[in-house]
């Protein structure tokens, strides 16, 4: 019998090595007695989770790799003939430069089956959140803002709205931010405006490697970040503006720069290269960052960073975004464990949360938002994009500006004082200290606008720091054995008996989601997936998309459990199917039904029989085909039904005259597994 296996593998690899997906075998696997009690399969290294790729979303000529083993992601350097852009020990990924488009890259990256790749991944691109434009002439007369009862000593207190709002000035006698250090990853800072001067420390350029001294105009994408560093830390002197923590010090990290006169941007310079920028300001001290920039596109690699820093205890701030809309795939907005931040602003005798700003059940808190007033690079400086006041004390530029981007320094700074009081806190006691804290504003309680309300520094900083409430979760998601790691299963915790948003993430390669830094409490866990492969059909057939670890629907599992989350932990969830083929076509003839593991690439080989056979102890990626003893004499029709998960799906192949064997497949062809988990 040993050669109907070795003639099915040979077209089980032609095939294979037609949709390049699994590379030849290099010990030939014999024939194998079926085992109906033992798993067959481990933990696959040649699995590759691949970034999906939407047209126009992503940069050309650049893939982001995860790896397991090093060399492994240096052999694909070598296969795409490219250099290493970014390395990244601490995260274990390394970017690629190469001449080419990304999908032709995934395509050598699946012909070449290489081990010890976890991820492949486009840089997605993302874009600061651009301030909205203050066009108000009376606003910008300075002598005419008028909102709460300002008060204090600097010369543009008037203006600082802001800072009584979330009362600041209640608590310079006591906390001022410092040996507190924020990483404003940003547009880069102008660190020779005469209101930040002696503020910005040393920072990092990640896209030429280059470390920034400190004081110096690294305004590299323009006034952004100049502006948001004026409203964490610009100096209190009596001259011009005052920051939130005016004793913190500014460390830039720049990942937009160069002008792009086609598009009217800046660009931005890769999930690779702001992962570095995190990290670099990890190891270098930062203890919390502000982000006021996003984008749509899971990248693995950005959530490992903002997993680093989260895990270091690092404080990650994020601003919601101005499309006035709900939304939950914006990145890093939507990473667990960030603290998101809506616009607020000051209207008819109250605050709310401005028209502009995002809505989600993921907003932490609301802080101020419109008619900013801050620091602007001066018309000697790299970013300078125009001012509408100067300062006749120190001839330093300002000016006015709006958006969600304003408001997360506001809420960076107040993070500082906390900072300088409780330098220890983790990132979620934090969180929950400044929750706790807030101005209930918009509806009443916990509301998708402004999230708890209204951040307020004065009332958080006679708090307590919360002791508990919050926990870091891993979600291990295996089959039915707990030998397969499944990758790229959505994982949702879905708040129950409370307030707060909803949280997600996607398992990496070794089936974990991680969720570091989240509230503690009542969960509804759904698990749903892995990804199925994106197909679509065209007037040629079917169309093939990206490479996941399912083709069809009916292999999806999901699991959902009410799950009680009060201290750090992890849970391990186990998939399992169902998997029956019935034969319908009666052979007369000595022939054998063929389960071609992929992974594994090993045969299993059951005796043909008409009655059903149960196939629910495989777990993995399988083929189904039948041999028979001698080569046919005219072409055999066989047809079958494969029942998965309670779904029958009809499948059927042909031997042609002369041939001894074909694959059983359904209507995605003779090149689609079938995934399935094992079932105890
Ligand atoms: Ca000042």
């Amino acid at each position: 019998m040993k050669r109907f296996g070795t003639i099915f593998l040979s077209i089980v690899l032609a095939i294979l090595i037609s949709v390049s997906c699994v590379a030849p075998i290099n010990n030939t696997t014999g024939e194998q007695k079926p085992n109906q009690n033992k798993p067959i399969l481990s933990k696959p290294s040649n699995l590759i989770v691949f970034g999906q790729l939407k047209e126009g979303e992503y940069t050309e000529g650049k893939v982001l790799v995860g790896y397991e083993d090093r060399s492994a992601a240096m052999k694909v350097v070598e296969l795409l003939k490219g250099t290493v852009a970014v390395d990244l020990p601490q995260i274990k990924m390394i970017s690629i430069r190469f001449n080419g488009t990304v999908k032709e890259a995934y395509e050598k990256i699946k012909s070449a089956n290489i081990s010890g790749i976890k991820y492949v991944e486009p840089s997605y691109k993302r874009e600061l959140i651009k301030p909205l434009p203050v066009d108000d002439t009376i606003t910008k007369s300075i002598g005419a803002v008028k909102t709460t009862s300002l008060r204090g000593e600097e010369e543009f207190s008037h203006a600082l709205w802001g800072l009584e709002a979330i009362g600041a000035p209640q608590v310079w006698s006591q906390l001022t931010g410092r040996y507190v250090t924020v990483a404003v990853v940003d547009s880069g800072v102008d660190g020779t405006h005469p209101d930040l001067a002696g503020q910005v420390i040393g920072g990092y350029r990640p896209s030429n490697n280059s470390i920034l001294p400190p004081n110096f105009d690294s305004s590299f994408g323009g006034a952004h970040g100049t502006h948001v560093a004026g409203t964490i830390a610009a100096r209190r002197d009596g001259k011009g503006i005052v920051g939130v923590a005016p004793d913190a010090k500014i460390m830039p990290i720049v990942i937009f720069e160069n002008f792009d006169p086609e598009t009217g941007d800046y660009d931005y310079v890769g999930d690779d290269e702001v992962a570095e920028g995190i990290i670099w300001a990890v190891e270098h001290g930062a203890n919390v960052m502000n982000h006021s920039w996003g984008g749509w596109g899971y990248s693995h690699t950005l959530k490992l960073a903002f997993d680093y820093a989260l895990d270091h205890g690092v404080i990650m701030v994020v601003s919601a975004g101005n499309d006035h809309s709900d939304q939950h795939f914006h990145y890093p907005s939507n990473y667990p464990g960030v603290i998101q931040v809506a616009a607020a602003e000051y209207h008819g005798g109250q605050y709310r949360t401005v028209w502009f700003s995002n809505r989600s059940d993921a907003i932490t808190v609301a802080a101020p938002g419109v008619n900013i007033l801050s620091t602007v690079p001066g018309p000697n400086s790299i970013g300078y994009e125009g001012w509408s006041v100067t300062s006749s004390a120190n001839n330093g530029t300002y000016d006015y500006y709006q958006g969600t981007s304003m408001a997360a320094p506001h809420v960076t700074g107040v993070i500082a004082l906390l900072l300088e009081k409780y330098p220890n806190a983790k990132p979620w006691q934090i969180r929950r200290l400044i929750q706790q804290a807030a101005i209930d504003i918009d509806e009443a309680g916990f509301d998708h606008s402004s999230g708890y309300g209204l951040i307020n520094v004065a009332n958080a900083s006679v708090k307590p720091l919360p002791s508990s409430g919050g926990l870091s979760f891993d979600v291990v998601v295996t089959d039915a054995y707990e030998e397969w790691l499944i990758p790229t299963v959505f994982v949702r915790l879905k708040r129950l008996n409370g307030v707060g948003g909803d949280y997600y993430a996607k398992t990496d390669s070794n089936g974990v989601a991680h969720f570091s830094n989240i509230d503690a409490g009542q969960y509804q866990l759904i698990l749903g997936g892995p990804d199925s492969w994106e197909r679509r059909r065209t007037s040629e057939g079917v169309s093939r998309g990206l490479w996941a670890i399912n083709w069809r629907m009916e292999e999806e599992r999901q699991i959902e459990e009410i799950i009680n989350l009060t201290s750090d932990s992890t849970k391990t969830y186990n998939f399992s199917s169902e998997f029956k083929l019935k034969l319908n076509t009666e052979l007369t003839i000595d022939a054998s039904v063929i389960i071609y593991n992929i992974i594994e690439q090993s045969l299993s080989e059951i005796a043909y029989t008409t009655s059903e056979i149960d196939l629910s102890h495989h777990s993995g990626l399988f083929l189904i085909g039948v041999t028979i003893g001698q080569p046919a004499t005219e072409t055999i029709t066989i047809e079958a039904t494969v029942t998965l998960n309670g779904h029958k799906i009809s499948v059927s192949g042909k031997i042609g005259s002369g041939a001894t064997s074909t694959i059983l497949s359904d209507s995605w062809g003779p090149d689609a597994w079938w995934t399935v988990f094992g079932s105890n």
